[in-house]
């Protein structure tokens, strides 16, 4: 147990306080006993993955933080198919080059995304047209509500466009490992307009090279995150209704959107209108939008939590007066 480290050294964003104790659990019965000593002394518990997507408060931080080192990878081949069982605790990118190394397919348009296999249900990551609820199978995961350590199955995760069950219910669930079936036969997605300008049209890439052109993509419009500190996007790509967007693309006439569903709503890049807003590259004091992309808020020293949210809502505060959309938050608050 220990007490000195500080989120700002365990968040991307680089900001944050310093929990009242740090713990890493290596197996079920360890996370258990944990969870029931701090229930029983009534300190807040909360569970961090790779600190990718949290905007950690400053400050003695009333908690216990607990981080994952479930690190086990179980594969069962079966015919074209395989399953990956992997633990809570490995990078998720780490997962994705294991992966294509072995030439399964289904993670690649997966790959540089930061952040740790566990985290990746809660937001069911997606890039690039693949998102994870179409591989996952089912996860171990702790209830704590009932206090038992439960088998889900995708179709019980409530995957949805960057949400899931354990998003909408962050402090119940605590995911243990996650299992994915992936195919030894190809099946690119390259639909993308980035990934189309990459490969060329009609082109037939191999999987490491699919990999290897999202890493370079990735690079040029993401900032490193070993260098400046970021949580990637921070807002969620708005849906919204037809009408809505036929609104604001009057006022926005070349504004891209993709069709939803059954066609009533439409999913639009953001970034896109922030450009437009002028907040590309912009920055107050410590805080800005990375210069290579709107959407990407970035940190610069003496950044607090505080400044943050402040130049967040400011964002959002004009993104609703331009146009009436109330963006949402991909970033959590955290603890
Ligand atoms: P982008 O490729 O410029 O796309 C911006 C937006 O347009 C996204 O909402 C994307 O949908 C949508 N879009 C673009 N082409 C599309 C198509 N052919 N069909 C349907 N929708 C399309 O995005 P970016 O900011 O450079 O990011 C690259 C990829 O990484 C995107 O897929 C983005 O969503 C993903 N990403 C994911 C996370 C995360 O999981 N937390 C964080 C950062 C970026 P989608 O969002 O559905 O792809």
């Amino acid at each position: 147990m220990s007490s000195e480290r500080s989120l700002q050294t365990a968040t991307t964003l680089r900001v944050g306080g310093v929990p009242r104790f740090w713990e890493s659990v290596t197996s079920p019965s360890q996370l258990v006993t944990l969870i029931q000593q701090t229930d029983a002394d009534g300190t807040a518990c909360r569970i961090l993955g790779g600190g990718s997507n949290v905007l950690a408060r400053e400050g003695a931080l009333d908690c216990a933080v607990v981080e994952i080192r479930n690190q086990n990878i179980a594969v069962e081949e079966d015919g074209d198919m395989v399953l990956v069982t992997v633990g809570a605790g490995v990078l998720w990118d780490d997962l994705v080059g294991f992966t294509v190394e072995n030439g399964w397919w289904g993670l690649e348009n997966l790959s540089a995304i930061p952040g740790t296999v566990g985290a990746a249900p809660v937001q069911n990551v997606g890039a690039y047209g693949v998102e994870l609820s179409e591989v996952c199978v089912s996860a171990h995961v702790y209830d704590r509500a009932h206090m038992k350590f439960l088998t889900f199955q995708a179709s019980d995760m409530q995957f949805a466009y960057r949400s899931s069950l354990f998003k909408r219910d962050p402090l119940r669930y605590v995911i243990w490992d996650v299992a994915v079936r992936l195919s030894k036969k190809p099946s690119r997605q390259l639909a993308y307009k980035d990934l189309e300008a990459y490969f060329g049209t009609g082109s037939i890439p191999s999987i490491a090279e699919v990999r290897g052109g999202i890493m370079a993509i990735r690079r040029g419009k993401f900032p490193d995150i070993s260098i400046i500190g970021t949580a990637g996007s921070f807002f969620k790509n708005p849906i919204i209704s037809r009408e809505m967007y036929e609104g604001v693309q009057k006022q926005f006439p070349q504004l891209p959107h993709y069709a939803i569903e059954n066609d009533t709503a439409v999913k639009i890049p953001i970034a896109y209108i922030l450009e437009q807003l002028g907040y590309k590259g912009h920055r107050d004091n410590s805080v800005g939008m990375h210069d290579a992309h709107a959407l990407v808020l970035v940190t610069y020293d003496g950044a607090t939590s505080i400044a943050v949210d402040a130049f967040a809502k400011k964002i959002e505060k004009s993104v609703e007066s331009s146009t009436g959309i109330v963006l949402e938050r991909e970033v959590q608050f955290f603890p």
